[in-house]
């Protein structure tokens, strides 16, 4: 097994405590340098501190600070000592922007290798890097992790799928990094072109930046014969490199050197304990252009609770997957779901392809869900009877999760909208009415 750090990845526990707490203290001053926090944190006696849990006497810092405090309200150094921006995708609202010094940008890069090496990547692979550069920090992100453990990275971004594909041909590509919707569209591309994707080099994907079930991963598995991993991150707190699966697969390691991490109820903001699904909320402990304390990430997941260290020997909590953001949630007729019930219970049915849609009406004054869900070609030349029944079992199979009756509606493959970063899985038509 191999570690880009190990002293720092397999670091006692009661070490990395003294350790976050030095650099919470530390991150706390720097941050004082900024418009933002001077105030924020006037009253605030950090050299009282004496573990790193004292951090809940920080106030929050929330998506909607950072946009009052666009451009430059967060910015502790000169500007002269930045050297990158980057910004949200923007999946709810404005976009915030973040910035780096060249320290800041080292050190990422330096945390993305870790994860590379942890999923058993090495510098003989070639990596395809198939997702958007540019602001978004997907690309720029993994690229320079790649570039430090010393892969040939081949920056294809996002797009021209078949030329992707020519690219994982010519070019023999060994791993590569998608989002989950993406690559699931290029292997029916693959199959569209007579390819069979499990024939192809490609031995391990790193697939993140949108929710995605179990099921997904193990679909991807399936399709490509690769092994799959978890990757996790946000601008705010660089981008990917933030939580990342070791082979074990039993969570993300969430790097506590660099991140300190607590879990809490979205709605009280009291701390929650392991096993306990709640938001992540973060402080970057390292970051000097733009730390961030106690960001509420609006993510919600839960510290994995096994009760034992992971067997790969890193001593950092692990993270279950992401269900969804805390304004992802839906709610059907009274009922709180998240759009990654529902993709749990499709992608559990062989029968079910790579992509699918939510889509929400009011009809007078009920709620109406439909799922649309694109099948496999095969399915189409069963018999209706088949199909009927098929429809029944999703049907009640996501009644039994959520609570409410949907309707199922059947589609071609390829036939639902595409995007090619994040996927768009809910239409909400209600507020239109
Ligand atoms: P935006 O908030 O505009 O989408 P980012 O592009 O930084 O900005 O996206 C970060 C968000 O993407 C995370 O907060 C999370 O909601 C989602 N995300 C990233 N990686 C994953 C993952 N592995 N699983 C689930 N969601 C993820
Ligand atoms: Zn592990």
């Amino acid at each position: 097994m191999a570690f880009w750090d190990e002293q720092i990845e397999t670091l006692p526990r009661e070490e990395l405590a003294t350790l976050q707490l030095k650099r919470l203290k530390n991150v706390i001053a720097r941050a004082r340098n900024s418009i933002f926090y001077r105030n924020r944190l006037a009253d605030i006696d950090e050299s009282q501190f004496t573990k790193p849990e004292d951090v809940v006497q920080l106030p929050f810092t929330t998506k909607h600070d950072l946009r009052l405090n666009y451009d430059f309200g967060l910015l502790t150094v000169p500007q002269e000592e930045i050297v990158r921006m980057h910004s949200s995708s923007g999946t709810t609202g404005k976009a915030t922007v973040i910035f780096h010094t060249r320290r800041d940008i080292a050190n990422w890069a330096n945390l993305v290798a870790r994860c590379i090496v942890m999923a058993g990547a090495e510098k003989r692979d070639v990596f395809q890097n198939i997702i958007s550069y540019g602001m978004f920090t997907g690309g720029l992100g993994l690229h320079y992790g790649a570039e430090s453990v010393g892969m040939l990275v081949i920056p294809s971004g996002v797009g021209n799928t078949k030329r992707q594909i020519q690219l994982m041909k010519d070019f023999k590509t060994t791993v590569f990094h998608a989002t989950p919707s993406y690559i699931l569209y290029v292997s029916e591309v693959m199959e569209e072109e007579g390819d069979d994707p499990r024939e192809f080099d490609l031995r391990i994907g790193f697939v993140g930046a949108e929710p995605h079930s179990e099921q997904t991963r193990q679909k991807i598995e399936d399709i490509y014969d690769i092994s799959a991993f978890n990757s996790y991150g946000m601008s705010e707190l660089n981008g990917p490199g933030v939580a990342f699966e070791c082979e074990e697969k039993s969570g993300m390691h969430f790097w506590e050197d660099q991140y300190l991490l607590e879990v809490v109820n979205p709605h009280t903001g009291e701390a929650l304990g392991p096993g306990e699904e709640g938001e992540l909320v973060v402080t970057t402990l390292c970051r000097e252009a733009m730390p961030i304390i106690r960001y509420r990430t609006g993510d919600l997941a839960s510290i994995v609770d096994d009760g034992e260290p992971c067997a790969c020997g890193r001593a950092h909590v692990r993270i279950s997957r992401i269900k969804g953001r805390t304004d992802d949630m839906l709610i059907v007729r009274g009922v709180n779901l998240y759009p990654s019930q529902i993709e749990d219970v499709l992608m559990s049915f062989p029968e079910v392809a790579t992509n699918y849609q939510l889509y929400l009406e009011r009809k007078g004054t009920l709620d109406e869900l439909t799922v649309k869900v694109e099948l496999y070609p095969k399915m189409f030349t069963g018999d209706l009877r088949m199909l009927r029944k098929l429809e029944n079992d999703i049907l009640k199979a996501i009644q039994d999760e959520i609570m409410v009756r949907p309707r199922v509606e059947f589609h071609e493959p390829g036939s639902l909208p595409r995007t090619e970063g994040k996927a768009v899985r809910v239409v909400d038509l209600r507020k239109e009415n």
